[in-house]
């Protein structure tokens, strides 16, 4: 249902206006940095972009750069944010960019959602945080807000339910402070009224409008109907050592983590009896195995168990199904110029590096 949410503006921004988190993108709110920052903020916390937004703007500082990189440089940049094909729509889009609009981004809605990789929100935050324009940018964070400040239980899943959020923020969106409105409800949703956990309605500047919290309704909103269970799935990862070199190779280009590097494996949990029986039947001599634990890692659809070993080789076999893609890299080399997702982690981590060389905490 259609709600009229017009008290909430002045308290809302002047909320913001003490309480805004100081972040580099918002501190200079250039077209380039807000899309790069939100583009990086879809499934990830603030406190985890800063230091790539960072990195990513002193190696590639704008637009033009961006559309010029080296796919492996960009994957690179990306590596530890995860969803790697967010950062090749950028890229896509910063050609288009350079190509269709002179190298500068849009400010209008519907060019920016034209653009690869840029959804209604991301349009509604660019336009109306970089160009002031007066948009709504409705993710998850605001519809929480937004529907327990209404107090209503619409599943917030159906696309009507959003629709309607849309023509309502629409109508009270401030004219002449948009951006700020639309922050105000990202920074109150990820701040105070938080989606996991217990929400700080004491220091809520809208607790006295707010429908839910009077009707003590706020653990019943956001409604949205389960989840299907996730798929499981086993594997062991090999971490092949050979005279200080790694094997690794590059993934399909098409599923999940297309295109990126991991260290090769096997789609099942094997013990060390079981692994040394593979490693035979594959003509690998092993000088020394050693187990490195396990990991477990949550993509959206599906989670992988996995299970780690370190095995120093003695010589490379003339022909062995497991190294027939795989490229031998060093540990220097890793670090700069192959990008392993973070479904690897514990197992490059346990063998590689010393983290602090990455520069990113
Ligand atoms: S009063 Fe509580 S439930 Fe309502 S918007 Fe504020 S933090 Fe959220």
């Amino acid at each position: 249902m259609s709600y009229d949410y017009g008290e909430i503006v002045p308290y809302l921004l002047t909320w913001f206006d003490y309480n805004a988190r100081i972040l580099a993108w918002r501190d200079n709110p250039k077209p380039y940095y807000v899309w790069v920052s939100e583009i990086m903020l879809q499934q990830t916390r603030v406190e985890a972009v800063k230091g790539y937004f960072d990195r990513f703007i002193k190696a590639l500082p704008n637009i033009q750069a961006l559309a010029e990189v080296e796919e492996d440089k960009l994957l690179k940049l990306w590596e530890g944010l995860g969803y790697y094909n967010r950062a090749r729509n950028l890229q896509k889009a910063a050609q288009i960019v350079v190509r269709d609009y002179a190298g500068e981004l849009p400010g209008d809605y519907h060019m920016l959602l034209s653009l690869p990789g840029i959804g209604e929100y991301t349009a509604g935050a660019i336009a109306s945080i970089a160009f002031q324009k007066p948009v709504p940018a409705i993710d998850g964070n605001v519809l929480r807000v937004m529907k327990r400040i209404a107090g209503s239980t619409d599943d917030i899943t159906r696309l009507s339910v959003k629709k309607e959020l849309w023509t309502d923020i629409e109508r009270i969106i401030p004219k002449d402070r948009p951006g700020d409105f639309n922050q105000s409800l990202m920074e109150l949703g990820a701040m105070v009224c938080v989606p996991n956990g217990k929400p700080d309605c004491e220091h809520c500047p809208v607790v006295h409008i707010c429908k839910a919290f009077h009707e003590d309704t706020i653990a019943l909103i956001p409604n949205k109907p389960a989840k299907k269970p996730r798929k499981k799935e086993e594997r062991t990862i090999l971490v092949l050592e050979y005279q200080d070199k790694y094997a690794i190779r590059r993934r399909k280009q098409n599923g999940l983590l297309a295109g990126l590097w991991e260290f090769p494996g096997v789609e099942m949990k094997l013990n060390l009896k079981e692994l040394k029986r593979e490693l035979t039947s594959q003509g690998i001599l092993a000088a020394e195995i050693q187990p490195i634990g396990d990991a477990k890692h949550i993509f959206s659809h599906v989670e992988w168990h996995m299970t780690g070993y370190h095995i120093k080789m003695k010589e490379l076999p003339n022909n062995s199904p497991y190294l027939d893609s795989v490229i031998w890299a060093g540990r220097n080399e890793i670090l700069s110029d192959y990008s392993i997702p973070n479904a690897y982690e514990t197992f490059r981590k346990n063998i590689l590096f010393n983290e602090e060389n990455l520069n990113i905490k």
